[in-house]
């Protein structure tokens, strides 16, 4: 280190797993990233992503200023007060004009990575008042969200498995040795993997591919694409066919379990075997193991909610974890509780019963052209286009995109890119780069790189293993000309509010005397908030009206984060449904079950794509890192040598892969750890659209799987689109 170097400890902000680094600094300039040892969740732990920490933040390509359109349709750099000028000139004008449904919001998985990303998105989406809200769940997890506010009326409410205790666990459609975890908040996922396997514990992975985790498993089952809701239907059908379910305690706040028994009745394993491509000896052996574990969490990510019946799988794993006990309990799958949770309700008085909630609903509104049903406030993301392509009364006609990149994300990119193109009367990207979805916006607002914010995880502390709580301040000052992201998002909410020109201070304080009044908490506290900025104050306010009753200093005076216990039990102060108890066989639920039923006899196509993730990549962010590009991070189509063969493909040839949506091109991977039958691309590629500035992710562009989907298969509880077992067929590329 050279004399004028420092190091200072960050939060990485690359994928859920949070771990804690240690910057080196030079200057100004961060120049390397180690995992901090000090941390009390990460323990030192760090992956790829986390050392490329420098990389990212100093990538050339990163806007410094704001972008605005003139006249001639170029975008040029601009002053912060020309942008909000011109964003405040124009969008509350065009509400007056059209209503609040011609403003569409989408917003990206990267906002939960910020502290403004999480703070200030629902103070924009109450200033606007539209119900066209688009964001990355319906691409990814809101099967969970569905499931859980059915089951338990809160749709945040998802258990996670207790990593560090568990005797056995089950993964379907997930794969944290290459991801880090997702909707399971887990610094070095891979060594609890190993420490659960060093204690004797058993692992199980089911997933069509041999992924890293499926090799570090006791049993790899490589399920068909798609069939997840049948194997977990047939595995609860044996816990209560052969009488193994026992939900101990549970039982005392369990509604429908004779109806779920009944809904189960003809997903036998053999019934399910054929359609799964797993024999019903095998899917015995799993629910016995899982009934005979002393404790047990079965885990279900992406693969088994980005398909067709995503929700219904996502209920069934939690169907699984409650017959078997193991919900909310140690070892088994628990609530975490987050130093900025809502302060737990008490037992109903005199009882141990939860206190009857509010519960949750679905479809209280529908997207107007397709009728989708919203989920959690929100219509699906591949109903973007033809919201604003399809002309009529409600028609949308401006965005605003914080954070997001839906023409490389969402279905049918090109459709949305000519809708962005062509059909928007104005729109703003919240966006650090020119990337395929910004280079359409009226204005980009870049935020600054990471080392000069400060960070907090409001959305990950939910789903964490293990309670804590850290906050690292920016590592850096903030550069001339950049803006902090916070004070963007507050400027943006005045100016489309019609509120341009007022302090941007004026945003917090109002957040803060919203949450001062639903707390029922006395207004002289907002007095007593420290921090340096509004962010710091809400943070203080959250910390203190939590369930720990911290405060901001606490935090400051522990860099590397409080440990705050492991995972307890907590289920009556979880429970929000309407009748204060878990509601196993909700009648969305129930009313969708015919639709698997009907699935025992469909005809399996002959081969299906799948997505995978890369440890090196995360979606579409870091394709601009030149440290993260090449080696096992690139587009290819893995397919197994003996459909290889069959279709005349051989090893980096190209393959021309077609499907009911599209046709795309990348080369052909030979490889025996995708089963026969199915085939495999990554998702987040296909830079080669004119117009960007990410130089290094042009010159790897790749293709993008979501051009072989045209936006109609949906998830239909949860909107949300159907990216794997999509029937493709693949041919040498002429
Ligand atoms: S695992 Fe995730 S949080 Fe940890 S260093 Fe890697 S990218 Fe960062």
């Amino acid at each position: 280190m050279s004399h004028d170097s420092r190091t200072a400890p960050r939060i990485c902000p690359l994928c859920e797993a949070t771990c804690g680094l240690t910057l080196t600094i030079e200057g100004t300039t961060v120049t390397g990233a180690r995992g901090d040892r000090d941390d009390i969740f990460s323990r030192g732990f760090i992956c790829p992503k986390g050392a490329s920490f420098g990389g990212l933040d100093a990538d050339p390509d990163r806007l410094r200023v704001p972008l605005v359109r003139g006249d001639d349709g170029e975008l040029r750099e601009t002053t912060w007060e020309a942008a909000f000028d011109l964003i405040a000139a124009r969008m509350p004008d065009l509400v007056k004009a059209h209503g609040p449904q011609a403003v569409g919001v989408v917003l990206g998985n990267p906002n939960v990575h910020t502290m403004a990303g999480s703070l200030y998105p629902p103070l924009l989406l109450a200033a606007l008042r539209t119900r066209n809200v688009f964001t990355a769940s319906t691409l990814d997890q809101m099967p969970k969200h569905v499931s859980s506010g059915l089951l338990f009326g809160d749709a945040h409410a998802i258990p996670v498995p207790d990593l560090d205790r568990t005797d056995h666990l089950l993964l379907i459609g997930a794969n944290p040795l290459e991801s880090n975890g997702s909707l399971c908040t887990a610094p070095d996922f891979p060594g609890r993997l190993r420490a659960l396997r060093r204690r004797g514990g058993t692992l199980t992975v089911i997933d069509p591919r041999r992924t890293r985790t499926a090799r570090l498993a006791d049993r790899h089952v490589a399920i068909r694409p798609g069939a997840d809701a049948l194997l977990l239907a047939a595995l609860a059908h044996t816990l209560i066919d052969e009488k193994l379910a026992d939900p101990g305690p549970l039982a005392e706040h369990l509604d429908g379990i004779d109806e779920l028994a009944a809904a189960l009745t003809d997903f036998t394993p053999d019934a399910v075997a054929a359609a799964c491509d797993v024999d019903a000896a095998t899917i015995t052996a799993i629910a016995r193991e899982l009934a005979a574990a002393p404790t047990a969490a079965v885990y279900g990510r992406i693969g088994s909610c980005t398909v067709e019946h995503g929700t219904l799988a996502s209920w069934l794993v939690d169907v699984l974890n409650i017959l078997t006990g193991n919900l909310d309990r140690p070892g088994g799958a628990l609530f975490p509780l987050a130093a900025t949770a809502r302060a737990p309700r008490a037992a109903e008085p005199g009882t141990r019963s939860a206190v009857p909630g509010k519960g949750f609903a679905l479809g209280r509104w529908s997207s107007r052209v397709s009728g989708h049903p919203e989920a959690k406030g929100e219509l699906p993301i591949a109903a973007l286009a033809e919201e604003i392509d399809t002309p009529g009364e409600g028609r949308i006609r401006a965005l605003v995109v914080v954070a997001a990149n839906p023409v490389l994300s969402a279905p049918d990119g090109d459709r949305l890119d000519a809708a962005l193109g062509d059909k928007l009367d104005f729109m703003v990207s919240v966006d650090p780069y020119l990337n395929e979805t910004s280079r359409h916006a009226d204005v980009v607002l870049p935020p600054p790189p990471p080392s000069q914010s400060a960070h907090f995880d409001f959305a990950f502390n939910s789903f964490a293993v293990h309670n804590q709580v850290r906050y690292t301040r920016a590592a850096v000052p903030l550069e001339d000309e950049r803006m902090d992201e916070s004070e963007i998002h507050a400027r943006l909410i005045l100016a489309v509010s019609g509120m341009h020109g007022a302090p941007p201070a004026a945003v917090d304080d109002l957040a803060v005397d919203t949450a001062l009044t639903r707390a029922g908490a006395p207004k002289e506290l907002a007095a007593e908030l420290t921090g340096e900025s509004g962010p710091e104050r809400r943070l203080d306010l959250m910390l203190r009206l939590g369930p720990y009753g911290l405060t901001l200093e606490q935090l400051l005076a522990h860099p590397h984060g409080i440990d705050l216990g492991p995972l307890k039990p907590r289920l009556t102060e979880v429970l929000r449904t309407r009748s204060g108890r878990i509601e196993l066989l909700p009648e969305p639920i129930a009313a969708d079950l015919p639709r698997l039923r009907r699935a025992l006899g469909d005809r399996p196509a002959p081969l299906v794509l799948v997505g995978r993730r890369h440890l090196r990549s995360n979606n579409s962010w870091m394709h601009n890192v030149g440290s993260l590009t090449g080696g096992s991070n690139v587009c290819t189509l893995q397919i197994h040598p003996d459909d290889a063969a069959r279709v005349g493909l051989v090893d980096g040839a190209t393959a021309r892969i077609e499907s009911a949506g599209g046709g795309i091109e990348a080369p052909a991977e030979i490889t025996d750890t995708v089963r026969s039958g199915v085939v495999s691309l990554p998702h987040g590629w296909g830079h080669s659209r004119p117009g960007t500035r990410m130089s290094v992710a042009a010159a790897h562009p790749g293709a993008n799987v979501n051009q072989l989907l045209d936006g109609t298969l949906l998830d239909p509880l949860s909107g949300t689109a159907v990216l794997n077992a999509i029937p493709v067929s693949v041919t040498p590329a002429r």
